[in-house]
């Protein structure tokens, strides 16, 4: 299994060629990639979605890496961010530090190495992180994405397994369309507009049918479980 799979990736980069590169060395792991070039919509997009590693050029357009930094950990967002500095401005690495970036690379770099030390951080991540969702006989194991249901392993797509580890996290909430669409493809993929219904569709085939509850012209929920 790819290990990018379910993992959802933030690059924040201006300089067009080695963003490219960057996107398509991360997405060639199964990594769910968005690519955005100025700090201000990084701001954005980290104030209202969800990620699990961001990968954050300093020098930016509009709003620079390290004021991005800065407001997002006074918004106590947690995410893992891997900043990328110019060799001839090594104090920002010190204050990205400082300012509660994870880990930091400096330009040029191979990107074998950025792919190991972003693995090295979402696996420290997700090793704070709770180790297994129980859920009405289901399982889910975050670190390897297996589920299982009434101990029998299940097999599911990569978009089926965020799609379920999206709901199953938070029983009782009610998740829109436009929530869990983006959540499973990030920006930019072609979603079909039913593709949606066709995911849930199949993991009640694969699970059991009443797993997850339409909300007519809303959204999905799965339902809290009754003690
Ligand atoms: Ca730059």
């Amino acid at each position: 299994m790819k290990e990018g799979l379910g993992l959802r990736i933030l690059v924040v980069e201006d300089d067009a060629s080695l963003a490219d590169g960057l996107v398509t060395a991360l997405k060639r792991e199964a990594y769910t990639v968005d690519l955005l070039h100025d700090g201000i919509h990084a701001l954005e997009a980290l104030v209202n979605e969800v990620f699990d590693l961001v990968i954050l050029d300093l020098g930016l357009p509009r709003l620079d890496g390290l004021a991005v930094l800065k407001q997002i950990r006074a918004n106590e967002n947690a995410v893992p961010v891997l900043i990328l500095t110019a060799r001839d401005a090594l104090d920002d690495r010190v204050a990205g530090l400082d300012l509660g970036a994870d880990d930091y690379l400096v330009k040029p770099f191979d990107v074998t190495e950025l792919k190991a030390r972003a693995r090295a951080l979402l696996r420290r991540s997700y090793g704070r992180a709770i180790s297994e969702i129980h859920y009405k006989g289901l399982v889910l194991y975050p670190a390897s994405h297996k589920v299982s249901y009434q101990n029998q392993d299940i097999n599911l797509t990569r978009r089926e397994y965020s799609l379920l580890h999206e709901l199953v996290s938070q029983p009782g909430h009610v998740f829109t369309r436009d929530v869990l669409q983006q959540l499973m493809y990030g920006w930019g993929d072609d979603v079909e507009s039913n593709a949606l219904e066709v995911h849930i569709h199949h993991l009640r085939k694969k699970l059991f049918p009443d797993l997850i509850r339409t909300i007519r012209g809303i959204g999905y929920v799965v339902d809290q479980e009754v003690a």
